[in-house]
């Protein structure tokens, strides 16, 4: 790909657009065009239409979206799904109508139904019934992606979707309200050494089984379909590999270096049994993920505990 083609990254402030932004930015590509939400609301049409207009970029890489762990999937589904479709709509149709020709549209492993067989491949989609703790998100996503398709089919365009596994890295949601397990899992185990606890609580049983992948390895991947000249198709991206919400507590407790005792708290819900994507349409086109997960979590960590630290050296003594 050229590296001067004028790159519009959506949601350039999350985790995974701004990882995209880090990637391009370090090999080479001197385009990029982003916008802040206060600058650009993506979820209001005309807005979307006349920065499209303006600014006509051949690339767009859609990373906006409202997202949240399965507490605030649960509890502000018309916010999840609303948001979504808004900003998919707006962002898909306007690209077409200004003429880009290349998308990247980035949704999720919940698309795929709850009883899947694992590891979860790309056909499976759309063949039962999905997760009810977040299906309002998932219909957006899978949204997204029949927009992408349907696109390509009607008027030629060269939309493709990634359906990443958990992600995790710099920039995450760490609000333990409406962030994922595994920064959730950091910022509990770095209090809880802090304070000197006796027990760090995890919600629900601890036995349901997720994969997770570094959000530098998602932005390497998108880089890989964009260079590879990959024009349609939906991929999933992630290791390869999963372990239990228990396991993943154990290693996340193991760096923190909290050495009090993990509980269980059974009145919070599990979700989906199981979440493992089948990652060989990518890996068969030869690319695979490079960041291992203790690596991750603890480069992770290190970034956490360091900006907690900045934080508090921010703050007046007698506050
Ligand atoms: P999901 O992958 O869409 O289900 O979203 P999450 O990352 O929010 O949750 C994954 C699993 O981790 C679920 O089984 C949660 O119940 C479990 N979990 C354990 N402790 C926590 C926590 O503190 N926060 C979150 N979000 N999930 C937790």
């Amino acid at each position: 790909m050229d590296k001067n083609a004028r790159i519009y990254i959506a949601g350039h402030r999350g985790m995974v657009g701004s990882a995209l932004a880090r990637q391009l930015a370090a090999h080479g590509y001197r385009q990029l065009v982003t916008r802040t939400h206060a600058e650009l609301d993506l979820t209001n049409q005309a807005a979307v239409e006349r920065f499209f207009e303006a600014e006509k970029p051949q690339v767009v890489l859609l990373a906006a979206a409202r997202v949240g762990g399965i507490f605030a999937n649960a509890s502000q589904p018309a916010s999840f799904i609303y948001e979504n479709l808004a900003i998919e709509t707006n962002v898909i149709h306007a690209a077409y109508r200004a003429g880009v020709e290349r998308l990247v549209f980035f949704g999720s492993s919940c698309i795929y139904p709850k009883a899947c067989p694992q590891p979860i491949r790309e056909e499976y989609l759309l063949t039962s019934a999905l997760e009810p703790t977040n299906d309002a998100y998932a219909i957006a996503k899978i949204a997204g992606l029949k927009l992408c398709e349907s696109y390509n089919k009607q008027y030629g365009t060269k939309y493709v979707a990634l359906m990443p596994t958990n992600l995790y890295g710099p920039n995450d949601n760490y609000d333990l309200k409406s962030s994922h397990v595994l920064p959730a899992l950091i910022r509990k185990a770095h209090e809880a050494k802090v304070n000197g606890d006796a027990t760090l609580t995890v919600w629900g049983t601890g036995a349901p089984r997720r994969e997770f992948l570094h959000v530098d390895d998602l932005a390497a991947a998108t880089r890989f379909i964009l260079e590879r000249d990959v024009m349609e198709g939906l991929f999933n991206v992630g290791v390869g590999t999963d372990l239990s919400i228990r396991e993943l507590a154990q290693c996340v407790q193991r760096i923190v270096g909290f050495a009090g005792e993990i509980v269980f708290d059974t009145s919070k819900p599990d979700g989906t049994p199981q979440k493992l994507l089948d990652v060989s349409r990518l890996r068969e086109m030869g690319w695979h993920a490079q960041i291992g997960l203790e690596d991750g979590i603890r480069q992770t960590y290190q970034d956490y505990a360091a900006a907690r630290g900045a934080q508090a050296a921010r703050q007046p003594a007698h506050a």
